[in-house]
């Protein structure tokens, strides 16, 4: 297998190498390339961890980034200050979902909560080096212990799809494990990551699950515990939906035109919102760049917000972010036997190139997952 190899150089600083997956510059899948000189990861700041990933999780925005999706927006995360030239973000390293074990802490890493050979999962936010690598750091409130049921194989398949719900279900729509006994909840697209992963979280929170999917997924998400399905590809998909008692919340998955129509499926008057996950943020900031991308973004969702609140109804936009202490409770889910992880297909390492076209093809059920060592 590939080893990182650990030099010493003349001033007798340590100076390290690892294999990875890297990308030079945005664009096609021919972009990626494999090298076994990438940097090793460096401890910069007293509470990070450094990382042993052992399997890593592929999600659309690994593909989007590849051709430059969100990038003035990263680097502006990366060099607030703006000091780097562009371009300084190369080799890239992808992959936002990683399960492995933690072979270093920061001095300010209490070992309480974790220490060397801890096996861990964690959702990388996308403007850190991602785990298409033997090794990643991260900051310790970015990792969770892994749920020990689960293989990293599996463990890599959750995290960025547990993080994205949990900031979409609970902190942006309001949901938690006491309030959702008697709601009715519409997830439209349920077959992907974020669905898969959503289905059981609300399932095991007592929630009323609709999902819509292609008919052939309709197995798939009842598998997981859904109680209506509404197959999309067989007409205008609002058209069965309408017919269906008013919903509490919906998550929508799968953007373009349901906000057309998708409000008009909640509850008016009782705090139900629509919660999507298909924003343009990230190509405001692109392509206006952070101040006037922010500023667009903001009267956006503003006045849709405002439009829709007149109606009795809430519009909101769900955001991934990093959260180690969701993935606390959702691997507690996970260790009783409430979730479990939706694989859809492993690949090596060394088929990176071909776990990165199955993502770009669409179609998911569940995930795509990369062993690493
Ligand atoms: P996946 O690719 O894993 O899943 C998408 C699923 O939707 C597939 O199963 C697809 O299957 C299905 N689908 C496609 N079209 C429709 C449709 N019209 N109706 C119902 N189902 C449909 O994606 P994820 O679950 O990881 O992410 C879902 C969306 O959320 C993506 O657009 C992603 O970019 C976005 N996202 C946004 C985040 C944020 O921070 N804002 C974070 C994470 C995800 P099929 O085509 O066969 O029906």
């Amino acid at each position: 297998g590939w080893k990182s190899v650990r030099l010493f150089n003349t001033s007798n600083s340590r100076m390290t190498i690892m294999p990875a997956w890297v990308i030079d510059r945005y664009g096609s899948n021919d972009v990626l390339r494999f090298t076994k000189n990438a940097g090793f990861p460096i401890i910069n700041y007293p509470n990070e961890v450094v990382v042993q990933v052992h399997a890593a999780g592929l999600n659309p925005i690994d593909v989007s980034m590849r051709g430059g999706y969100g990038a003035a927006t990263m680097a502006m995360k990366r060099d607030p200050l703006n000091i780097n030239q562009s371009g300084s973000e190369f080799p890239l390293i992808l992959g936002r979902d990683m399960s492995g074990v933690i072979m270093e802490c920061g001095l300010d890493v209490a070992s309480a909560y974790f220490k060397e050979g801890d096996e861990v999962w964690a959702a990388i936010p996308p403007w850190k080096q991602g785990s298409l690598a033997e090794f990643v750091v991260l900051s310790a409130n970015e990792v969770s212990k892994k749920p020990k049921c689960l293989s990293h194989i599996e463990a890599a398949a959750v995290p960025y799809v547990a993080a994205t719900a949990w900031s979409a279900l609970v902190n942006t729509g309001g949901l938690n494990k006491d309030n959702c006994a008697k709601k009715r909840i519409l997830i439209l697209g349920g077959s992907g990551g974020v669905g898969t992963f959503s289905i059981q979280m609300l399932k095991a929170w007592g929630a009323h699950v609709t999902v819509t999917c292609s008919q052939n997924a309709e197995r798939l998400v009842r598998g997981l515990g859904v109680d209506h399905v509404v197959d999309y590809t067989a007409g205008p998909v609002e058209v069965p939906l309408r017919a269906l008692e008013k919903f509490d919340l919906v998550l929508d998955n799968v953007g373009g035109d349901t906000e057309s129509w998708a409000l008009g499926l909640l509850k008016p008057w009782c705090g139900a919102k629509y919660v999507t996950l298909v924003t343009p943020f990230l190509c405001n900031t692109d392509r206006l760049g952070i101040a006037d991308g922010m500023l667009q973004t903001g009267v956006t969702v503003a006045s849709k917000a405002l439009k829709h609140l007149s109606k009795g109804v809430h519009y909101r936009w769900g955001m991934f972010a990093p959260n180690g202490l969701a993935l606390d409770d959702i691997s507690e889910m996970v260790d009783a036997g409430k979730i479990r992880a939706v694989v859809e297909e492993e690949f090596t390492f060394s088929q990176v190139p071909q776990a990165m076209l199955k993502v770009e093809k669409g179609h998911a059920r569940g995930k795509t997952v990369v062993k690493i060592s």
